[in-house]
């Protein structure tokens, strides 16, 4: 049976990552890849990710968000490649909204440059938006765009160039802990690896059916639409940006990257799903979410679709991503999972996280921990 190092089992942001850290760390990791990077079937397309720093959802993920915007600097450096725009960030809601509260917190706490700014305020400096009078804003200028496919690609292609290999079109079927080893089952055949991680998206389900995290796997429609005045919403004058509703609806977009066209979505609220099943058209319904958002939102956007895609999300119950062992005994597979809609911005620092934990089993954030599930 073949012998290598490492395997990296998914190509999408996570899995290009750790192919790209442990590369870098002089190892010769090994990435496989059902279908080929930047793919539209998993989690990691559809053009942009909003990178930001006033993270609602913990403070605790600050840090390595900062990591990561470092990283992707660095990786944007060695590769040539483009990959981060600083647009600047938005997040309006009620004053007690989750998303302003969680922003704010996280902002004071670690100290980041911020504004706080009323409906008004905000509709002065940023002519596309239409607000409630009662909604607030926290502005950040640390916060922007990342190009999706392009992101992974480069991960991906420096990661090749400082020695791993990478085999594109090949489905791993098991991973099997093998005494300190492990063995992956893949359509080619079984190879043997000292560790594996295994960064399989809305796949980690089928291909670790015992595993004790609980994932669920949520379809999410994404739209583009043509804008009345495309200088409104171009990257100079306007943010990425959440907007979180009365009743909790959130939804989030970006500025127009083509002068033409904007992009927006409704975070979570979609069906359940599997990868196989999901309906991959963007349909009626999803489209009339969408633009009852853009009607009340941005008065300047016509009704008129551009272009759609169909993405997924990897749920964990309390929206906090699985970085950690497969289970007690088998510090050699690490598994990096329920990204929750909110994962890409973290693609390298999280591959840093893995590439550590083969390392040294134990280390990494308390509040990624998969263990944090056993028993609930
Ligand atoms: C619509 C949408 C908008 C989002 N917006 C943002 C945002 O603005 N900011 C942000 O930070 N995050 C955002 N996210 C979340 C982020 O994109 C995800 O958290 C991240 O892409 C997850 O990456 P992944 O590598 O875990 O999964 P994936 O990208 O799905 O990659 C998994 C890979 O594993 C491969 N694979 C699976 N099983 C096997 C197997 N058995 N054998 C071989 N290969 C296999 C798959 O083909 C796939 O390529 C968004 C997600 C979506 C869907």
């Amino acid at each position: 049976m073949r012998s290598v190092d490492t395997v990296v089992v998914g190509l999408g942001v996570m899995g290009a990552s750790t192919l790209y850290v442990l590369a870098s760390r002089g190892l010769a990791p090994l990435g496989l890849e059902q279908y080929w990077t930047g793919h539209p079937l998993g989690s990691s397309h559809g053009e942009s990710r909003i990178i930001r720093q006033a993270y609602y959802e913990h403070p605790d993920y600050v840090p390595l968000v900062r990591e990561a915007w470092a990283a992707w600097r660095q990786v944007e450096r060695i590769s040539g490649w483009p990959l981060l725009t600083e647009t600047g960030g938005l997040m309006v809601g009620r004053p007690n909204s989750a998303l302003v509260r969680g922003a704010l917190l996280s902002a004071t706490q670690h100290l980041l440059p911020h504004e706080r700014l009323d409906a008004a305020a905000i509709m002065r400096r940023f002519p596309a938006f239409r607000l409630d009078p009662d909604d607030v804003g926290v502005y950040e200028p640390s916060a922007g765009v990342l190009m999706a496919e392009r992101a992974t690609e480069a991960l991906v292609a420096e990661a090749r160039r400082q020695g791993a290999a990478v085999h594109l079109g090949q489905r791993v079927r098991q991973v099997v802990p093998d005494g300190s080893g492990v063995v992956v089952h893949t359509d080619h055949g079984p190879l043997r690896a000292r560790s594996a991680v295994v960064a399989a998206g809305p796949w980690t389900p089928a291909l670790l059916p015992d595993w004790h995290v609980p994932l669920t796997v949520e379809r999410q429609a994404v739209t583009w639409f043509r804008a009345q005045e495309p200088r409104w919403f171009e990257p100079d004058r306007f943010p990425v940006y959440m907007r979180e509703e009365v009743g909790g609806d959130t939804f989030y977009g970006f500025p127009s990257l083509d002068a033409a066209t904007v992009k927006l979505a409704r975070h979570h609220g979609g069906a359940l799903t599997t990868p196989d099943r999901v309906a991959r058209h963007v349909g009626d319904e999803d489209l009339a979410v969408a633009r009852h958002f853009a009607a009340r939102t941005f008065p300047g956007l016509l009704p008129t679709v551009a272009q759609s895609t169909v993405c997924l999300y990897t749920d964990t119950p309390d929206r906090h991503f699985v970085v950690g062992p497969l289970g007690p005994e088998t510090p050699q597979i690490v598994v990096l999972a329920g990204f929750s809609g909110h994962g890409f911005k973290f693609g390298p620092a999280i591959g840093r996280v893995a590439a550590d934990l083969l390392m040294t089993p134990g280390s990494g954030p308390a509040l990624f921990r998969p263990d944090r599930f056993v028993g609930a």
